[in-house]
């Protein structure tokens, strides 16, 4: 019964918590959609044949050498790491010429550069949710739109490119026309917005840019000369599109005229197309310069939710389960698990506030449900991993069981004295079904008294029989508690027995 009632209320506040986390609960979702991700992908590139070919490696870098000058400013570790991301992009997607066209391996490992220039900052590369490339000779007639084209995004499953326009962009690198990476920035965002596995530093990144954007968005609405161009206007996600345009093929004209929005676009693909003699990667010193704040709530969420989700389902558990060989009440264990989650505010507040802050509700959750919990857990194992030399053995005489009979109560009331100490939990004896006739095993005794005779209540009885069972075998008997001090000073019961 008592089993039942303990899994019945952990339950409750299971869904209780369930309701009030929601946000980490979406986190832990995301998580495990990303690592299925992560493995199916293993997996297809295990399986496709000659995908560590070296051959191949040299023919794209032949390919890119030639076609894209992104490619060529890269050191050869950076090459390398283009190459594969490359090999591994190409595998995931499938490549489908329309309208006569032949798509042979140079079209596909040009197109794939421009989604791995876009997101060489990013560690999924991916955009997971779009699986077909459509590649067309020239504008192709696109009949939702009921207009010509040189290339679309859907917000998942496709996109659709020219290729003649395609390889315009890449034909001349500093004239902030390019279709390759104007269609993946659309793919890249669609992805986050409505894909299940995205990058999470993009994500991150993706609030303090768009508050930016939409400002910038709406300014240039008002003027006359912008730096972007026109097609920036039509609306957001073609603002963002021109933007990444701008971004790697002038980049010194964006960072002058729009230093803030420069940097902020350079956050969130986690690199800089200005630093050509460092691979373009991103110093962080900007974020600080222009206060770029990192949104952890997203809902790519922040580790500090795996933290917390796991002290509750299952910290809480595991102190249960140390508690029941610890001689240690319940309102110290919340005392204890009060001091970690307070100890743990103090010292990661300077870091909280200093990288991301996750807001205050958030910051206390994970102080106490997961620092809190996990460091009580780690003392009350420290505790019961390290013992002391103090041991004690105490032996209880059980003297004398008496009953009452209250009015209006039609059952007994039982009372059993023990002298010299007693056990308030012997409350709980009765309860306790798996009560051998050795007391070997009668783990609910925990809760030890050294105080001097001490009367319990059994009013509460609801198996008289039982009750009296038990009377007749502790009467006049001996209880041992043989207890060892561990390392934090709490008592490890090592012998419990009624001899
Ligand atoms: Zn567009």
């Amino acid at each position: 019964m008592e089993i039942i009632f303990y899994i019945f209320l952990y339950g409750f506040l299971a869904l209780i918590v369930f309701l009030t986390l929601y946000r980490p609960i979406r986190y832990l979702y995301y998580k495990c959609t990303d690592l299925i991700f992560w493995i199916r992908l293993k997996k297809q590139s295990n399986s496709v044949e000659g995908f560590r070919l070296k051959g191949d490696a040299k023919y794209y870098d032949e390919i890119l050498q030639d076609k894209i000058s992104y490619y060529r400013t890269l050191s050869n570790a950076s090459k390398t790491k283009f190459l594969n991301r490359i090999n591994r992009f190409i595998y995931s997607k499938k490549f489908i010429g329309k309208e006569g066209f032949e798509v042979d391996l140079e079209t596909q490992v040009l197109i794939s550069a421009a989604a791995i220039q876009l997101t060489f900052g990013l560690k999924n590369y991916f955009f997971s949710s779009f699986t077909k490339i459509y590649v067309y000779p020239d504008s192709f007639y696109y009949r939702p739109g009921g207009k010509y084209h040189k290339g679309n995004t859907a917000t998942q499953d496709f996109i659709n490119l020219s290729y003649k326009h395609f390889l315009e962009g890449y034909e001349n690198s500093q004239d902030k026309i390019n279709l390759g990476l104007h269609e993946m920035t659309h793919a890249l965002e669609f992805n986050y917005l409505f894909g299940s596995t995205y990058d999470h530093l993009f994500a991150d990144f993706y609030d303090s840019w768009t508050d930016l954007e939409e400002i910038e968005f709406d300014k240039m609405k008002l003027e006359k000369d912008h730096f972007l161009r026109k097609y920036a206007k039509a609306n957001i996600h073609e603002f963002f599109a021109v933007s990444v345009e701008h971004f790697f093929e002038d980049p010194a004209s964006f960072k002058d005229t729009a230093p803030e929005l420069y940097y902020r676009l350079c956050t969130l693909l986690n690199q800089d197309p200005l630093n050509t003699y460092g691979d373009f990667s991103l110093s962080r010193a900007s974020n600080k310069i222009y206060h770029i704040k990192r949104n952890v709530l997203n809902r790519s969420g922040h580790w500090s939710y795996s933290i917390m989700l796991s002290g509750i389902f299952l910290g809480i558990l595991a102190i249960f389960y140390l508690v029941d060989k610890i001689d240690i009440s319940t309102a110290k264990i919340i005392l204890l698990v009060l001091c970690s989650a307070v100890t743990g505010a103090i010292l990661q507040y300077t870091y909280f506030k200093k990288n991301y802050w996750p807001g205050v509700i958030h910051f206390i959750m994970y102080n106490l449900f997961g620092f809190g919990i996990w460091f009580t857990f780690l003392i009350l194992l420290g505790n019961r991993l390290i013992e002391t030399d103090i041991t004690d053995t105490s032996f209880y005489q059980v003297d004398r069981i008496y009953y009452n009979t209250i009015e209006g109560n039609s059952a007994d009331v039982r009372v059993c004295k023990i002298t010299h100490e007693a056990f308030q939990a012997i409350a709980l004896l009765y309860e306790d079904e798996t009560i051998e006739i050795d007391y070997q095993n009668i783990r609910l005794l925990l809760q030890v008294l050294p105080k001097d005779d001490r009367q319990i209540d059994f009013s509460d009885c609801i198996e008289p029989k039982v009750v009296f069972e038990l009377d007749q075998k502790i009467m006049g008997k001996t209880l041992l508690i043989s207890r060892t001090k561990g390392l934090f000073g709490f008592y490890v019961i090592k012998r419990l027995l009624i001899i």
